[in-house]
């Protein structure tokens, strides 16, 4: 067996005790460097992985080399290699054994933390993962640009941090991705403005390969960003540049955004990610035990993933807070623990909202009096109106069905059929998930 045979055969091994995800991300890019006498030399991409791998999995790896070639004796880890690109500082720090810190790499503004590898897939995003992986083998040709939209927390940022890193990744450093909030975008530009330093502004944006913008929805307001960003966006695309652009509403309800800019979204590829619906809750609730080696009973999961339906970035959050509590109680969380954290948790975070506002809010946007909505009539006009104020009152303040049925003067089936068809048709009807939209603007306004 020569060297690199005994490497992948250990890599082999690896793969099959660590889980996907952390495998990926640990030790896919490693590279056998050399044997020194007793010593095995392995390169990995940069200090951050260097110093996890070190940490973790320094003695599984000798235990498996020495099995292959008992003369073995220590095993060195250093950054770069011959393949790799300039290391990266980047430092982990493990808080409580569950939090990760990872940091930003300034360059790209890219935080390793987020993985096409970790990101779980299923009905509400696959459309999204596909376009973003084949992103990241076809750059700048497929789909160009690429626009992904959906709501708080449903892994918008996570994907296409995600396509940047593996970009990284699978391009080593011939490949130059930037990362950029559209408020940072709105802040370098004005600044550049204010300091006569515009054309150093405009150069960083161009100069890169792959540029992705997050929430576009906050650029603009001002006139010159917006110019500012058309530029650029043409500049790129016209050198076949990648662009990757994400927003929490679809290009045709991007208020700010001038025509022009909008038709040019329009022409790539746009995907949204919906609500993750109840197994796919569960697949994520699983893997991100298993990325903090954390164990919770499968009802406990179940509760979770029941109660926590239309946020991911919350149910990490309650996970993480059941997972403290287990700790620092030593004992198993039983269904009732776990319902009395999900409860704390959750009635904090929603403020409450009326009845009546939602009802008024969709009065109002529809040109309707609340009479109208909770009276009888099956006027074409009224219908899908009481539709989404059945849909809002559920999703908004998760009230039972019986209780919406009363509220408006139906029974708990319609109740639920009203709330089941709005919910289908939002993923195919970008004009519905519009209105859905402002409605909810209006309601968290009043
Ligand atoms: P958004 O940018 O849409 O508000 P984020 O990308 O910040 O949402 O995601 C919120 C949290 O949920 C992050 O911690 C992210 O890793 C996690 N997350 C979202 N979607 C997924 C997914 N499909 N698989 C795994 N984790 C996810
Ligand atoms: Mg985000």
């Amino acid at each position: 067996m020569d060297l690199e045979q005994m490497w992948q055969s250990t890599l082999g091994e690896m793969q099959i005790q660590l889980s996907k995800a952390h495998f990926a991300t640990w030790l896919k890019n490693s590279q056998l460097v050399e044997k020194k006498d007793d010593t095995i030399v392995v390169a990995l991409p940069n200090n951050f992985t260097k110093t996890w791998v070190e940490n973790k999995y320094q003695k599984n790896l000798l235990g498996i080399m020495r099995g292959f070639d008992g003369s073995v004796k220590k095993i060195e880890f250093v950054v770069g290699g011959k393949y790799f690109a300039q290391p990266t500082t980047i430092e982990a720090q493990e808080v409580d054994g569950i939090d990760l810190d990872f940091k930003t790499d300034p360059e790209t503004g890219l935080n390793p933390k987020y993985r096409l590898s970790s990101f779980v897939v299923g009905p509400s995003n696959e459309l999204a993962f596909a376009a973003a992986t084949a992103i990241t083998e076809s750059i700048g040709k497929k789909y160009n640009p690429f626009f992904v939209y959906g709501g708080v927390g449903l892994g918008k940022t996570h994907l296409i941090q995600g396509i940047g890193n593996e970009i990284i990744f699978k391009h080593k450093g011939r490949v130059k991705p930037k990362y950029v909030s559209s408020e940072q975008f709105t802040r370098d530009i004005v600044w550049g403005l204010r300091n006569d330093r515009i054309e150093s502004i405009k150069k960083k944006y161009r100069d890169v390969d792959v540029l992705i913008i997050d929430d576009i929805q906050f650029i603009g307001g001002k006139e010159k960003t917006e110019e500012e960003f058309f530029h650029t966006f043409n500049a790129l695309y016209e050198n076949d540049k990648q662009i990757i652009i994400s927003s929490d509403r679809p290009p045709q309800s991007l208020p700010v955004l001038e025509d022009r800019l909008r038709s040019r979204f329009e022409g790539g590829l746009i995907a949204d990610i919906a609500y993750p619906e109840f197994e796919m809750r569960v697949a994520i609730i699983k893997s991100k035990l298993d990325d903090m080696n954390r164990h919770l009973s499968d009802p406990v999961i179940n509760l979770v993933a029941k109660k926590l339906r239309k946020n991911i970035r919350e149910l990490e959050g309650v996970l993480k807070k059941i997972i403290f509590t287990q700790e620092r109680k030593q004992t198993d969380i039983t269904e009732r623990m776990a319902e009395e954290i999900i409860n704390k948790a959750t009635q904090n975070t929603s403020k409450r909202i009326s009845d009546t506002q939602i009802l008024k809010a969709v009065a109002e946007f529809f040109n309707l009096t609340i009479e109208d909505i909770v009276s009888h009539t099956r006027r074409k006009e009224i219908v899908e109106p009481r539709q989404i104020a059945i849909y809002l009152l559920r999703d908004i303040s998760d009230l039972s069905y019986p209780y919406i049925g009363e509220k408006l003067g139906r029974d708990h089936t319609t109740a639920i059929h009203s709330y089941e068809k709005i919910n289908n048709e939002i993923n195919r009807d970008p004009g519905l998930n519009q209105k859905i939209l402002m409605i909810k603007d209006l309601i968290y306004k009043s």
